[in-house]
């Protein structure tokens, strides 16, 4: 396991993903019924963005810090802009917030957290980042492996599952993942966020998906440049499997906007299976 997230916190990417989680999270707190919000790869929950990591990248400094400057971003950033300012205490945005943080701090007294990190000193920071929270776990462990048992077999499920990729099964075991949380809870919505690098390896795996679930599935393309250079990451996706509510149109605009404002010739496409 080499993959550090401190040299990718607050890129395109996670605008992206963390944009899209707070609306679901928005969206599921109109149901007064529990949320349990489960984290397979939960990363170190907070990211010092003046930190050696996120220096060297530069890719914080062209995703937060022109979003943070943006004039035209659109309605659906602000809850992340907010919590950003929560976490800063108002002042500059010195620490990017991961999806822990962003779950824990959205959640309502009757919800609850699980977040799984396998790395030691990223489950120390997670640890550290989510005290003073008591309806928010951090586990040093596989998420895939306890994403399904951890999930309440009724009500309000959303699982989050972003792995680093850098294993070759690990499209595989985001299928049988995915598939084992909605046998457990058939209501249960998971957000998959993957790399776009090729069309090949995406389209592979969103029909791998498809033969896996038998649920309604919404895919969320955000393409920064042409697909031509398959060794490079050229964009993410993010994968909604289960009820996707009213989350089409939040997503254009997140997907969109992160395409052809930081992107370079980018566009974004939205499209249900
Ligand atoms: N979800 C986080 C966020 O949005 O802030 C970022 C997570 S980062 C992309 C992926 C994390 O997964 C890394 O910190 C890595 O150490 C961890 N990891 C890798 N394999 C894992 C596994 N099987 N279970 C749990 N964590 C894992």
């Amino acid at each position: 396991m080499n993959y550090r997230h401190a040299f990718h916190a607050g890129n395109f990417a996670d605008l992206v993903k963390h944009a899209a989680l707070l609306q679901l999270l928005i969206a599921s707190a109109a149901d007064p019924a529990p949320l349990t919000v489960i984290d397979t790869h939960a990363g170190a929950g907070v990211y010092d963005l003046a930190g050696p990591e996120a220096q060297r990248s530069g890719e914080a400094a062209a995703g937060v810090g022109r979003l943070s400057e943006a004039r035209d971003a659109p309605a659906e950033f602000a809850p992340l802009l907010a919590a950003m300012k929560r976490l800063n205490g108002g002042g500059p945005t010195r620490r990017y917030p991961g999806s822990p943080w962003l779950v824990a701090d959205a959640l309502r007294p009757q919800d609850r957290y699980i977040g799984c990190e396998l790395r030691p000193s990223e489950h120390a920071a997670l640890r550290k980042a989510l005290l003073g929270r008591p309806d928010a776990e951090a586990l040093c462990a596989d998420g895939f492996a306890l994403a399904a048992e951890r999930s309440p077999g009724a009500g309000q499920v959303l699982v989050l599952i972003d792995p680093p990729f850098e294993r070759g099964d690990d499209y595989v075991q985001v299928v049988r993942t995915v598939a084992a949380v909605r046998r457990k809870n058939a209501a249960a919505r998971v957000l998959v966020w993957l790399p776009l690098k090729d069309l090949e390896t995406f389209d592979a795996f969103l029909r791998d998906l498809e033969d896996a679930v038998d649920a309604p599935i919404l895919a969320a393309e955000t393409r920064m440049r042409p697909l031509d250079d398959p060794l490079r990451m050229n964009g993410c996706a993010l994968v909604l499997v289960g009820d996707a509510g009213e989350a089409v149109d939040g997503l254009t605009r997140i997907c969109g906007w992160t395409a052809e404002t930081l992107g370079d010739g980018g566009a974004a496409r939205i499209y249900r299976l």
